[in-house]
């Protein structure tokens, strides 16, 4: 079969790879959709997470199941499916403590085991789930992303009738917007660099930070001189905390949902006089059938955030929208056999 292989950082390569055969307890799926995800850019670069090269990238897919392990039932071939990359081992002290998703001995798709980027690939079967048929397989493709934005908005702690904001305009930035809505919240502010990703986000208040003169003035005008009740961190830099520990009101939470590179200078002063709630959130805590079901809500149109199907061979111009389209491109999808022919 043909995969997207990272080689060494920096090294992405369309080539010939086996195709394996299920374990026991495993699908193999047959790739009909695969969506590029901002930490495949980050991996492919910088490889942060140690991926075992030379590795299958890609963890973010949907497909059809195509093999079927000996010990698995539920599942026939011929399901159209999503797939969720984190396998938790179930016998480590987290995953004894009921944290599966912070498991310390995790395997996960496109880090130490073949992903997604690959007419097929192989996933155990309990991290699957059968799709409806009016869904698409791009849709169902963001399943894993949808689950771990959740997380992000259940760390924040997010109330009904709460004000909150977002930090970023990326995709997870905007699908945690969208997933907000179902949380009820009074108001949603998205901070972000990009008119063309930030409208995607509707019901949100949109601040652009480069043609905002006082941002935190804007957000505490926006809320009466109170603050937001939330912030959910979608941006990676140490002005990103610093905004949102100012935006924040008395005993509001910080989620820190994005990965800030190298040791972030933050006001720990307004954390503790404001006695402010700092969460980290990265991986999601069994999502995956509320994903499902908010990727059916055809109000939230979350697959509407998938704005590039590009073939699977054509794979060299999907990496560079997704990496520097922001002004044209926010999800960007692979598509193969089937779907490429909707
Ligand atoms: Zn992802
Ligand atoms: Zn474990």
């Amino acid at each position: 079969m043909k995969a997207l292989v990272l080689m060494e950082p920096g090294r992405l390569v369309y080539k010939e790879w086996p195709l394996r055969q299920p374990d026991d307890n495993e699908l193999l799926i047959k790739t009909e959709a695969a969506t590029i995800c901002t930490s495949d850019l980050n991996d492919i670069k910088y490889n942060p997470f140690g991926i075992c090269t030379p590795m299958v990238m890609g963890h973010e897919g949907a497909g059809i199941v195509a093999a079927i392990g000996s010990k698995v039932q539920g599942f026939a071939i011929g399901d159209r499916v999503a797939a969720h990359p984190v396998m938790a081992c179930g016998e480590c002290q987290s995953c004894k403590r009921g944290l599966f998703h912070l498991c310390q001995n995790m395997n996960h798709l496109g880090i130490n085991r073949e992903g997604v980027f690959a007419e097929y690939f192989c996933v155990r079967a309990d991290r699957v789930r059968k799709i409806p048929s009016f869904m698409d397989y791009g849709t169902a493709s963001l399943m894993e992303p949808v689950s771990v934005c959740l997380e992000g908005v259940k760390r924040g702690n997010v109330k009904s009738g709460n004000r909150v904001l977002v930090i970023g305009d990326g995709p997870f930035g905007i699908i945690t917007c969208q997933l907000l809505q179902t949380f009820s919240p009074v108001q949603i502010i998205l901070i972000g660099r990009h008119w063309f990703r930030m409208k995607k986000a509707k019901g949100v208040y949109l601040i652009h930070e480069k043609e905002c003169p006082d941002v935190n003035a804007q957000v505490m005008e926006l809320t009466e001189g109170n603050g937001v009740d939330c912030a959910i961190l979608c941006a990676g830099t140490s002005e990103a905390v610093n905004l949102a520990i100012s935006c924040l009101r008395p005993r509001g939470t910080l989620s820190v949902f994005s990965a800030v590179p190298g040791m972030p200078g933050i006001d720990l002063f307004h954390v503790h006089v404001k006695e402010l709630n700092i969460c980290g959130s990265c991986n999601d805590e069994n999502q995956l059938d509320q994903a499902i079901e908010f990727l059916s809500n055809r109000n939230l149109n979350l697959g509407n955030l998938i704005t590039h199907r590009i073939p699977f061979p054509q794979w060299e111009r999907a990496f560079a929208l997704a990496e520097k389209g922001k002004d044209e491109a926010l999800k960007v999808t692979l598509t193969f056999e089937e779907e490429m022919n909707l």
